[in-house]
């Protein structure tokens, strides 16, 4: 018996594969099942953030539905994983924001975008907020530097925090020691892993939809998504190097590296988020947790209001608009930010972290990975 009757399921799902294995060059789920005679709990969250949810061993698979053993993996191993981002939450207290995420984190947007608005019109007069503004620190008229910086800061730093101690418990429950740490040759096979979104491809084929035709969309925009998500990341970090180290202040020609970083990255967030969705309308509903589309759906709107917004402050930002624009793009990127640790974006996180446990096992074990 199991934490959950999910789990439970899992177990037995695992246990018919176990036995079969015709799927087992599809993906690391596979392989790294069959490391294992029996599953525990971490065990089955292990292999489920490993799953990258691609829908090539439902679709392949002589159980499935309507077979009596009525084997669906890729929805099951969703549910599991699912539940597991609530089980790792940090703190514990904040569990309950993954149920109705999708709700929550319109609410938290609402509320962030609600809040700078307010700010920006308490704290300047029509003049300033409404005015045009160029040149260095043309920003910082109408929130300043040190305010904006202690405000991100801090969610940042609540962010990593509370992304640590959920990787720490995923770490523990999957059976790794606290202390536990990785080998570089497994880190960089995760990495690269992760950056070409392997296993993302149905073992050569590309996602399954309702047409049950494979197609590499999915992965595609993807990495749409994620690369937008880094070099807007880059953006960011460059200009405060920029600012501490250089005394350059923002806003920076178009030129210049934040800019160009911050651009590209904006039309990859552009992109991938639309692409994704449309994929997700293509998805068959029977591979996907349907009770967790809310997450899904929020976190690629949220990104795709960080990139818009970031667009439309870029190409108007010596204009009137520029004010309410500020104050529209810092709302979004600021419950971007605090919602991190509670919602789809720690998808990414375990799955890494599943994969440089992979990369390890399968090392143990004396196999190339
Ligand atoms: S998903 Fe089906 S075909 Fe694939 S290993 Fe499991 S039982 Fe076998
Ligand atoms: S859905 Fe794709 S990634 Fe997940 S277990 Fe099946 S084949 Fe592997």
């Amino acid at each position: 018996m199991h934490g959950t009757r999910l789990l439970d399921e899992a177990d037995r799902l695992m246990t018919v594969c176990n036995s079969c294995r015709y799927c087992e060059g599809l993906c690391a789920v596979f392989p790294a099942m069959e490391m294992r005679r029996s599953f525990s709990d971490g065990d089955l969250n292990y292999l489920a953030n490993l799953c990258h949810a691609c829908g090539a061993c439902y679709t392949d698979c002589q159980f499935s539905p309507p077979h009596e053993f009525n084997v669906n993996v890729p929805k099951t191993l969703a549910i599991a994983r699912h539940e597991s981002y609530a089980a790792y939450a940090w703190p514990r207290a904040f569990e309950g924001l993954f149920e109705r995420n999708g709700l929550v984190i319109s609410l938290i947007a609402a509320l962030c975008v609600a809040a700078f608005i307010f700010g920006f019109a308490v704290f300047n007069d029509r003049q300033i907020l409404f005015g045009v503004h160029s040149g260095p620190g043309a920003f910082y008229k109408l929130m300043p530097h040190n305010a904006m910086a202690a405000l991100f800061s801090a969610g940042f730093l609540y962010a990593v925090v509370a992304l640590a101690m959920g990787i720490r418990a995923f770490w523990r429950d999957i059976g790794e020691p606290v202390g536990m740490k990785t080998d570089a040759a497994s880190l960089w096979q995760a990495i690269r892993d992760t950056g070409e979104l392997r296993y993302l491809d149905g073992g050569g084929v590309g996602c399954f939809n309702k047409d049950d035709k494979p197609t590499d969309r999915r992965k595609l925009y993807h990495h749409f998504t994620f690369y937008g998500f880094v070099l807007c990341f880059a953006a960011t970090s460059v200009a405060t190097l920029y600012h501490y180290l250089f005394a350059r202040v923002a806003p920076y020609a178009w030129w210049d590296l934040p800019v160009v970083l911050g651009t590209l990255g904006g039309i990859g967030l552009l992109i991938g988020p639309v692409g994704l969705l449309a994929e997700k309308w293509k998805r068959d509903p029977v591979l996907a947790d349907e009770a967790r589309t809310g997450m899904d759906v929020a976190f690629i709107v949220m990104l795709f209001l960080t990139g818009l917004t970031g667009m439309a402050l870029l190409l108007l930002r010596e204009t009137a608009a520029m004010g309410p624009l500020l104050a529209l793009h810092l709302g979004v990127a600021f419950a971007l930010f605090i919602t991190i640790p509670y919602g789809k974006f720690v998808h990414g996180i375990y799955r890494f972290v599943a994969l440089v446990r992979y990369a390890r096992e399968r090392r143990a074990m004396g196999h190339t990975v």
